[in-house]
């Protein structure tokens, strides 16, 4: 604690804003409803080990959600200090705890159980910790080379520095998980091989299917996630700022947003075309507040209804139409029309299609599906369970965490 005084004399201005209130509203707004009025409260009193406890009992990965949830709308948008003012800022104070506290970690002794977690992203991750605890023996399968799924592979560095999957990667072998990179279920092994050798397995493989919308073109139409991979993992930078000069992303999530503040250090022309309102943008608030200062341009209640092309087959400029927003839809938010007679243009060299994405286990095996019981994570196959994004939907990092305990625990509760 001694070497952490200076740190903290940094931040107790931070936790000392904190009310400690009897009800921590701050807790209702965080979908694994971290304690954090008593992490901060530990704060306090200066004792940075009982913080970390409070932390990690229920949020096994603070150094994810600290640095990638969307704190406005989740924390710190319930925070009763953000009713008249500035909200406290607790991911400062979860980033305070988790980059200083170093967790005991203490499995119990193995229980002769294997258990498979195809994927290792967040779900996976958290599922593969839970086990661990437990005494279960882990087998990590993933396909790319190292772990960490749409943080590793979508996530820009500047927005998470990827050391901290190494972290975890260190903690979680320590904990006696064994990783095998480069291995794709269904294609460089089989389930049933998985099978073979687990009693049970997880799939946690996210959701990575891009909706192109049924366009296409020899060049300047990529989808979000692709074009993420390109920059962050292929290391194409050069290449798309050599090739594109303006570009329109497609979206409003945190896939557009990405997608838009990457290429804008490349390329000086980005704009953001959302159907919705700024207010509807399921993106992290900081990130549209980011983008904005960085020169990013916004259109809403704009829509893509095709691709303008030369006589190459590249991408000129997008057809447009202007959308107005109607009554509440089933998700909640206003839905949206088209206006009649509003079509235009606008010219751009490249196309981001970061409209969503879906889910396709079939690659793992034909057939597989997570619909057989729809209340738990088993699926239509013996043995195998669904989590994350492939079982949620594209969701967030928090909501996987919770995701990958929930099906831990249905894979626990299955042997007894
Ligand atoms: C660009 C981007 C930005 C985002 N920003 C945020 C954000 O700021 N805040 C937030 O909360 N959420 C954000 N999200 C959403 C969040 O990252 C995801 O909801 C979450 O990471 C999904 O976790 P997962 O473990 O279910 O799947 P993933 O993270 O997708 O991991 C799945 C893993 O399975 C592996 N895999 C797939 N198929 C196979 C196979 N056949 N065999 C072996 N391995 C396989 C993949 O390589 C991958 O590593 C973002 C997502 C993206 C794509
Ligand atoms: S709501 Fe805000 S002030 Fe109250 S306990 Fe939570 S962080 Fe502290």
């Amino acid at each position: 604690m001694k070497d952490n005084n200076e740190l903290l004399a940094q931040i107790e201005e931070k936790f000392n804003y904190c009310l400690s209130c009897p009800n921590p509203r701050c807790e209702e707004g965080c979908p694994v409803h971290n304690r954090i009025r008593d992490f901060i409260r530990s704060l306090k009193q200066n004792d940075l080990n009982n913080a970390g406890l409070v932390l990690y009992s229920v949020n096994p990965f603070p150094e994810f959600t600290c640095r990638l949830c969307d704190g406005k709308r989740q924390c710190q948008g319930k925070c009763v200090r953000g009713m008249g003012g500035e909200p406290v800022d607790i991911p400062a104070l979860e980033r305070f705890i988790s980059d200083h506290y170093s967790r005991d970690i203490a499995v119990k002794p193995e229980n002769g159980h294997r258990v498979a977690i195809i994927g290792a992203g967040i779900a996976g991750l958290t599922a593969a910790r839970t086990l661990l605890l437990e005494g279960y023996a882990v087998d990590v399968y993933e396909k790319e080379s190292t772990l960490g799924g749409a943080i590793y592979t979508g996530i820009p560095d500047y927005r998470f520095d990827k050391k901290y999957l190494h972290k975890v990667q260190k903690e979680l072998e320590e904990m006696g998980a064994k990783f095998f990179f480069n291995v794709e279920i269904g294609k460089t092994m089989t389930l049933d091989n998985v099978l073979a050798f687990h009693e049970r397995a997880l799939v946690a493989v996210g959701a990575s299917q891009e909706r192109l919308q049924n366009l296409s073109a020899e060049e300047g139409y990529v989808g979000g996630l692709t074009l993420l991979y390109d920059l962050n993992i292929l290391k194409k930078k050069a290449l798309y700022k050599k090739k594109f000069q303006n570009v329109l992303v497609w979206g409003g999530g945190n896939v557009a947003l990405d997608c838009a503040r990457s290429l804008k250090r490349i390329i000086p022309n980005v704009s953001i075309i959302y159907r919705r309102g700024e207010e509807q943008m399921p993106a992290n608030r900081d990130e549209i507040d980011q983008a904005k200062e960085e020169g990013v341009e916004f259109r809403f209640l704009e829509n893509i209804i095709s691709l303008e092309k030369d006589l190459n087959g590249k991408v000129v400029g997008a057809r447009c139409i202007k959308m107005r927003l109607g009554p509440l839809d089933e998700s909640g938010r206003p839905s949206f029309k088209e206006v009649d007679n509003s079509e235009f243009s606008i010219d751009c060299d490249l196309i981001v299609s970061a409209t969503g994405q879906a889910v396709d286990t079939e690659i793992l095996k034909p057939g597989l599906s997570r619909y057989w019981k729809s209340t738990n994570h088993e699926a239509n196959q013996d043995r195998v369970y669904f989590a994350g994004d492939c079982y949620l939907g594209p969701k967030t990092v928090v909501s996987c965490i919770q995701d990958g305990k929930d099906a831990a625990q249905e894979i626990m509760a299955s042997f007894r």
